[in-house]
């Protein structure tokens, strides 16, 4: 188990750096999230153990389950909101996570605004973006993009970059161009993009965050 999860590590590291190459870029460029969303402590560990100290989960309610007592057993893990947040948790969010990807509204940029100034705690927000144009996800419009980023910087908050999520069951790459051409348009340099089926496309188009989770832990049950 634990020679798999370090092997696995090992792996996606290598398939980082050697995408970085052509693209002239530095593996140090490109922060490793894992995704362990639905792992419990004990499939985490061994990856904690192999060296990875930054994750991500998707939902405030499961992180707060399994992430205080590894937190507090290591401190200098980075804990990452990938999934969507309803305003009424950003005071949790803010609380556990050091970045959150998913700031995609005036509504929830209010909330974690209060909420940040309450705690007095400032975490990098991503802003998503609706890339692929779909009704069904989250992210902010992309004609939406430039007055809500003007938003975002009025209050303050620490914009870490953009994020996007591209419509499933088609070529991502055209999706990862766009989004790295909207970060240069509206001088943002954070780039979350790239899952476990196309990290390595979305690092060679600029990911400076991958998000990488079955790749990392095997199938989700
Ligand atoms: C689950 C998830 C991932 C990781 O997906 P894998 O395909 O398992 O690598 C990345 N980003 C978001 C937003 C997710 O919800």
């Amino acid at each position: 188990m634990e020679n798999a999860a370090a092997s696995r590590l090992a792996e996606v590291r290598a398939n980082i750096a050697r995408m970085c190459k052509p693209a002239r870029r530095e593996a140090s460029s490109v922060t490793l999230i894992a995704v362990s969303k639905t792992h419990q402590a004990k499939a985490i560990q061994p990856l904690i153990d192999a060296g990875q100290r930054v994750f991500g989960e998707n939902r405030v309610q499961e992180a707060e389950g399994k992430w205080p007592a590894l937190k507090a057993a290591h401190p200098d893990i980075e804990l990452h909101l990938i999934g969507q947040l309803q305003s009424n948790k950003a005071e949790e969010a803010v609380a556990l996570f050091d970045y959150i990807h998913s700031l995609d509204r005036p509504s929830l940029l209010a909330a974690l605004a209060k909420a940040m100034d309450k705690a007095g705690r400032h975490v990098p927000c991503f802003v998503q973006v609706n890339i692929g144009d779909e009704p069904q996800k989250g992210g902010c419009p992309i004609a939406e993009l430039p007055g809500f980023l003007a938003q975002v910087r009025a209050t303050g908050i620490p914009l870490a970059g953009l994020m996007c999520i591209p419509p499933a069951d088609t070529e991502a790459a055209p999706f990862f161009a766009l989004l790295a051409k909207l970060a240069a348009d509206n001088g943002v340099t954070g780039l979350s993009m790239g899952m476990s089926g196309d990290y390595e496309t979305a690092v060679m188009l600029g990911a400076t965050h991958v998000r990488v989770g079955t790749a990392l832990f095997g199938p989700r049950g």
